[in-house]
């Protein structure tokens, strides 16, 4: 979540102050396969294939291998990750593969190298995985997990439960990415991931129109369950709405190179990685990036003489605000402000993706302080956390009380009086927004908040003396009659949130937000219990938050 802070910032027209020139860019739990059920001894073994690193000739090749030995039922690929017994890939690095397959996930399966399928195939028999395995890292794992053809119960990894998802009904052709299952890593990550680069520079250019399109068709692709083939992108990807010519031409050149030129261009282009570069900076939205590139600037370090060591560029200067320089100086409630600056100060820390056992961590020290504060709160972790990410950008708890009638009263003003005792306690550093509360209104419209919120930076403490990384913590208080449709506003992705929004108005007839629920003809509200009943009023099938990711 970030914030733009155009109001503090003014320039006059300016060339560039390096006179370079600038090209510019155009525009279930994961449930366990269910092995035993109706083939004996295992088979067929499910198989994944990560499609980075290895080219498209090649999967080509091991998707007709696989085919070539279909009555035999000994291998059959499928497209989700979680579902498959054995996982192939050309990647030999963990970091490289955690882009695709959770790390939790792949200690559970057997990841092997592309030979194994074509020795598999050629001997008709299922070679041994520890063999092939394409992580040494992981090669007792592999060799542990093979999928034995005699089909023992003991084969499968040991580590602790994942999260319980039902097996679902829904269908990746519904309209609306709320109706859909989208998985963390879907069938086709990596064209997911090239289209969302087309997105990121619509985004970053100020394009609207075109960052909800490209929104739109990375939704559509991480709910899409087949492995994309050039028959099934004319046949039935190009069928579903979101997926227009144009895009679809886009995709047909990843499917024959194995990237799109466009966004090759827009990756190497010095505006986009300037501002990209400048939008990962906390209080840096895609509008003050433009502006500081167009007067000038074009790294960090620009940025840090402009908001900073200003006698350094005196060309710059002249253009600051005063109130730039004042903000330095805001205080919440007495509680440093994040401005820019502090978000330029910290970039090291903030750029840094928080683990799940540090989510935790920060989570119980949270609760820990409420506790002493408040008794009886409930909380939920939220966001990406929540939808399975192993890393994340910030961590987002929503809190409310268990007592269903008096929780109310107990949550008014607490989301303050917790912040400022963190602070105290020196856990919390910096405030960037401390917001009020205000109930639910069905006939308000536009973007308000009606929930005590309030965005921070954090820092744990000291661990055998050492400091620990500030982070970015988001607490979201919810008064109980609110608790589950904030914590379903609140788990993301953003586009399963936009449409779950959209189908509640224009299918229901409901207005749904992060504060509630709201009949609009006789201006009802209901008080969900549980999540399940937030999907039920509104007449929607459950997605379990592992499916929930619309974005890559
Ligand atoms: P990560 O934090 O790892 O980048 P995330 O999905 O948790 O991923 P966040 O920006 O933390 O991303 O947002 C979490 C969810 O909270 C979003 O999906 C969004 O729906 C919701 N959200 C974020 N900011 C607001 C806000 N100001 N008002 C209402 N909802 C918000
Ligand atoms: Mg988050
Ligand atoms: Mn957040």
């Amino acid at each position: 979540m970030k914030r733009t802070r155009t109001s503090t910032l003014s320039f006059s027209e300016s060339e560039d102050s390096d006179g370079s020139t600038r090209s510019s860019f155009k525009r279930h739990k994961y449930s366990e396969p269910d092995t035993e059920s109706d083939d004996i001894g295992g088979f067929p073994i499910k198989v994944f294939v990560v499609q980075a690193k290895v080219s498209p000739e090649e999967i080509s090749e091991l998707i007709s291998m696989v085919e070539k030995q279909k009555n035999m039922r000994m291998l059959e690929l499928c497209s989700i990750p979680a579902e498959a017994d054995v996982i192939v890939t050309g990647i030999q690095m963990k970091k490289r593969l955690e882009r695709h397959i959770p790390w939790q996930l792949a200690r559970r399966r057997a990841i092997v190298n592309p030979q194994w399928i074509r020795d598999s195939v050629e001997k008709e028999q299922i070679m041994p995985c520890g063999d092939y395995a394409a992580l040494q890292e992981l090669h007792a794992e592999t060799a542990h997990n093979c999928p034995n053809p005699k089909g023992c119960d003991e084969c499968r990894g040991t580590s602790g439960p994942d999260a319980e998802v039902a097996p679902s009904s829904l269908s990746h052709k519904a309209r609306y990415a709320c109706q859909r299952a989208s998985p963390l890593v879907c069938a086709n990550q990596s064209l997911a991931e090239e289209i969302d680069i087309l997105r990121r520079a619509r985004e970053l250019e100020g394009d609207a129109v075109g960052t909800l399109a490209y929104e739109r068709a990375v939704a559509v692709i991480k709910a899409y369950p087949h492995v994309i083939s050039p028959s099934r992108l004319e046949s039935d990807l190009a069928r579903i709405s979101g997926i227009g010519t144009k895009l679809q031409v886009k995709i047909a050149e990843y499917l024959k190179k194995g990237q799109i030129s466009e966004a090759r261009e827009i990756l190497a282009s010095p505006r986009f990685r300037s501002l990209s570069e400048f939008n990962t900076i906390y209080g840096i939205g895609p509008v003050t990036a433009r502006q500081l590139y167009d007067n000038g600037m074009s790294t960090l370090e620009h940025l840090d003489s402009y908001y900073g060591i200003r006698a350094h560029n005196p060309a710059i200067e002249e253009q600051a605000d005063p109130n730039i320089i004042e903000s330095r100086w805001l205080s919440i409630k007495g509680m440093p402000e994040v401005t820019i600056q502090v978000g330029l100060a910290l970039r090291r820390d903030l750029s840094q993706k928080i683990p799940r056992e540090e989510v935790c961590d920060m989570h119980a020290i949270v609760m820990k302080g409420l506790e002493s504060l408040q008794h009886g709160c409930v909380s939920t972790i939220v966001g990406g956390y929540r939808r399975g990410k192993e890393e994340s950008n910030d961590v987002d708890i929503v809190i409310s009380h268990q007592d269903w009638r008096g929780g109310g009263e107990k949550i008014k003003g607490l989301c303050t009086k917790l912040v400022k005792h963190l602070y105290d306690e020196g856990l919390v550093t910096h405030v960037m927004h401390l917001s009020s509360f205000r109930p639910h209104n069905a006939l308000r419209t536009g973007h308000w908040d009606s929930l005590e919120k309030a965005l921070t930076i954090f820092r744990l403490p000291e661990a055998d003396g050492k400091s620990r990384i500030h982070r970015r913590l988001d607490l979201i208080f919810a008064s109980p009659e609110a608790y589950w449709t904030a914590v379903t506003g609140w788990t993301g992705s953003r586009m399963f949130e936009r449409d779950l929004r959209l189908w509640a108005k224009d299918e229901k007839g409901y207005k749904f937000d992060s504060t509630g629920i709201t009949r609009r003809h006789d201006s009802r509200l209901f008080y969900p219990k549980s999540e399940q009943e937030v999907f039920e009023i509104l007449g929607l099938e459950w997605v379990d938050p592992t499916l929930r990711n619309t974005g890559v």
